[in-house]
């Protein structure tokens, strides 16, 4: 029998926000004295009223519409009933029924740009947090009721490559945002993932699935779903039947582990929150929020490179050195030079961007006015260059920006420091990229 891997993911993100997400307890909590952030709300003191936090709700909306999901008219809350100590009110407030979000997409590269699925993205609360010291346990409440957004994605990925991609991608979305730091170490971002394995001639979902707990990193997620691929591979080909399982994954040993099976399955008795009225977003206030959305990462390099003519390379270094509106500023202070030349000599640091864009445009055009060394001299000593660094060349082609400022060195060896530095450049990105 030859089989292939479903996997669905359910990512969790703690936003930002100034305060938590039913009162007004700072939600920046982290390495804080315990239990120094908390009121009657998020105590779950009795008789305490939460009120929704607008911020919040406005960044899942951001999410949501950055992952093409349809906004509902009609969400709210609900409570979801389970005991543990973390949880102080004996029920999460979150969204079952009606999340705020619904039905998105998100393209992956992979695949040839397929589009991955998106059940759903809701907002909802994080619980306290436990320190297990010796023979006790402690509790420390200030992360309980800080704003927490859950995406769900459909079960459409069949590697773990393809999961890995969509993972970042969403790290970056929400960063690009400003909703999450989704520092994953910190616990801001939390993957899990659900896997099973499809007969490769049947077209319906398995009907079992293992979710998989714990994933601290990028990293340990794709062990952990290699390895667990291969336990149910091994243990469909020896006929065992599987069932639905919540198993965590050790990093130390390699494996993942039992933690809940299906006997154990939660009922949450899921009911509407009472004390908070319903969630109202009409379509004015949906483009408000469009409006002010930041432009993410993905779209702001793609419209680099096309209005500029910048390389995929160059643009999104721009935009990773959060210069991008630098240099739109100063391609509009410097008529008349090349936008390229401009972007290269931000991204080399070639002039200190503590000038204004103006400055910056005004000195680059100082340098580019003065021209020592003949075009004819000056790509004879690129090409020599080229010619005796090809390892440095072999890293760049890999990639490794950073050895362009090694072969510009070269090159100013070469011509004795009389070239001007903005023709070497662009003549050797010139020969490097031909
Ligand atoms: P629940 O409400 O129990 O969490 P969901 O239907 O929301 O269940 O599914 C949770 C996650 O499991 C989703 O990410 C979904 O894509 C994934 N999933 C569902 N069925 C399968 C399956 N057969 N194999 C792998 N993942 C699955
Ligand atoms: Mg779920
Ligand atoms: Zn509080």
């Amino acid at each position: 029998m030859q089989y292939t891997p479903v996997i669905g993911l359910e990512i969790h993100v703690e936003l930002n926000t100034k305060t938590k997400m039913f009162c007004s307890c700072s939600a920046d909590y982290f390495g804080k004295e315990p239990n120094t952030h908390t009121c009657p709300v998020c105590l779950g003191l009795p008789g305490a009223l939460p009120f929704a936090n607008k911020e919040a709700l406005e960044k899942c909306l951001m999410i949501g519409l950055a992952l093409n999901c349809k906004i509902s008219k009609d969400s709210y809350f609900e409570r979801k009933n389970y005991f543990y100590p973390d949880l102080p009110k004996g029920y999460q407030i979150s969204q079952y029924r009606k999340p705020l979000c619904i039905g998105g997409s998100l393209a992956l590269h992979l695949g040839g740009g397929k589009l991955i699925r998106i059940n759903r993205v809701h907002i909802e609360e994080d619980t306290g947090k436990l320190f297990h010291k010796k023979s006790k346990t402690l509790i420390d409440f200030n992360r309980s009721g800080v704003p927490l957004v859950e995406m769900v994605t459909e079960p459409d990925f069949k590697n773990v490559d393809e999961v890995v991609e969509f993972a970042k991608t969403f790290q970056q979305i929400v960063r690009d945002l400003g909703a999450s730091n989704a520092d994953m170490e910190r616990g801001d971002l939390r993957l899990e993932a659900n896997v099973s394995l499809r007969e490769i001639q049947k077209d319906n979902l398995p009907d079992y699935r293992i979710e998989l707990k714990n994933i601290n990193s990028f990293r340990f997620m794709q062990h952990a779903l290699e390895y667990e691929i291969e336990r149910q591979r091994k243990l469909l080909e020896q006929g065992v039947p599987l069932y639905k399982e919540t198993r965590g994954w050790s990093e130390e040993k390699k494996e993942s582990y039992l933690q809940r099976s299906k006997e154990d399955a939660h009922d949450y008795r899921y009911f509407p929150e009472p004390d908070i009225p319903a969630i109202s977003f009409n379509d004015s206030d949906i483009e408000r929020i469009k409006a002010k959305t930041p432009e993410l990462f993905s779209s702001k390099s793609k419209r680099l490179e096309t209005e500029y003519g910048l390389t995929s390379e160059t643009a999104k270094t721009l935009v990773k050195q959060g210069m991008a509106g630098y240099f739109e500023e100063a391609v509009k202070e410097g008529e008349g030079l090349d936008p390229k030349a401009i972007a290269n000599a931000i991204v080399n640091k070639r002039q200190s961007t503590e000038l204004s864009p103006g400055e910056f445009t005004g000195k680059l055009r100082e340098v580019t006015g003065k021209q020592e060394t003949s075009m004819g001299d000056l790509e004879i000593a690129v090409l020599s260059v080229i010619k005796h660094n090809e390892k440095a060349v072999g890293d760049y082609k890999n990639g490794k920006e950073s050895v362009i400022q090694f072969l510009v060195g070269e090159i100013m060896r070469e011509t004795k420091g009389k070239a001007v530095i903005d023709k070497v450049l662009k003549i050797l990105l010139e020969k490097l990229n031909d």
